[in-house]
């Protein structure tokens, strides 16, 4: 079986700070890191592999030589190989663009059964690449997937997280499936497979290794353009409520329908 996870190197957020005085973020020194879901997404290839030794797991990104790093983490974790798309071309791509270079890249890959993605990246936050590279592969999607079960068939038992439970839906592979964290705990490298990924060749395709154009990738050909960016106002100090329990909860009530909050 053959297992595509699409991973993104991305700034711990958590990381990222406001400077107080100007308003603007803080970069310095903040980590890249490998996108969380897309930890779990590849933990789950993973654990199919671990159970048959007959998965082939493939890990592809989009983005700066730099990405190289996590690739190389994503090999110490288990994959056993890694596809950095990465090109000057691919530039300010938005989600279209960035969808348009993935899944032409996994073009480049033949045949495969499963593609995993994480739900959402933590620094874009759209949770639109995954479903957009399955319109472009032609192929099924099942997005917040929080358990599967593959039947000998290529069918693929899914249970999708709902906001107030879930639901179950049945695919045929090949199927795209965006993982959420509930889905499972992503393992740590493996020390032993740390220096065999630190030797293992990361094959980077650009866009002339692609059957793309600069009609399809980059800022230009992106739909969408960010027109301002601007750190969010600082919260203002909170209000104490400092009376008996029942006028305190009515001056909350009246605070909150102040906001339309409820
Ligand atoms: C106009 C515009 C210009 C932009 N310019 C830039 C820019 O110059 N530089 C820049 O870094 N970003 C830029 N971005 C952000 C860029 O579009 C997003 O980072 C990218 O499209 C992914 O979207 P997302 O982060 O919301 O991912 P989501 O859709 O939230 O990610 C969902 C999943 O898709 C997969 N995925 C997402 N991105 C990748 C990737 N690159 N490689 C592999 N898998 C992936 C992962 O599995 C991830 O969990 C720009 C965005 C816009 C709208």
């Amino acid at each position: 079986m053959k297992i595509i996870v699409c991973v993104k190197q991305v700034p711990d957020t958590t990381e990222v700070k406001i400077n107080k005085e100007t308003g603007t973020l803080i970069r310095d020194g903040v980590p890249s890191i490998l996108n969380p879901d897309d930890a779990n997404a590849l933990e789950e290839a993973l654990r199919m592999k671990d159970a048959n030794k007959d998965v082939h797991i493939t890990v592809v990104s989009m983005g700066p030589p730099q990405a190289e790093e996590m690739l190389r983490e994503c090999m110490a974790m288990g994959a056993d190989e890694a596809v950095l798309l990465s090109d000057r071309a691919f530039g300010g791509s938005d989600t279209w663009s960035t969808s348009n270079a993935i899944a032409a890249g996994i073009k480049t890959l033949g045949e495969f059964d499963i593609i995993f993605a994480g739900r959402q990246a933590i620094d874009g936050d759209t949770a639109q690449v995954g479903p957009q590279i399955s319109e472009k592969l032609g192929i099924p999607q099942v997005t917040y997937v929080q358990n599967f079960e593959i039947k000998e068939n290529k069918e693929v038992i899914v249970q999708r997280q709902l906001e107030d439970g879930h639901e179950m839906i049945k695919v045929k592979t090949p199927v795209l499936l965006t993982a959420v964290k509930e889905l499972n705990q992503p393992r740590y490298m493996a020390l032993d497979k740390i220096f065999e990924a630190y030797t293992k060749e990361i094959k980077v395709l650009g866009i002339n290794d692609l059957d793309i154009t600069t009609d399809d990738v980059g800022l230009k050909a992106s739909p969408t353009r960010v027109f301002r960016s601007f750190s969010p106002d600082m919260k203002t100090a909170g209000v104490m409520i400092d009376k008996a329990p029942k006028e305190a909860a009515l001056e909350l009530l009246g605070h909150l329908k102040s906001k339309h909050f409820i």
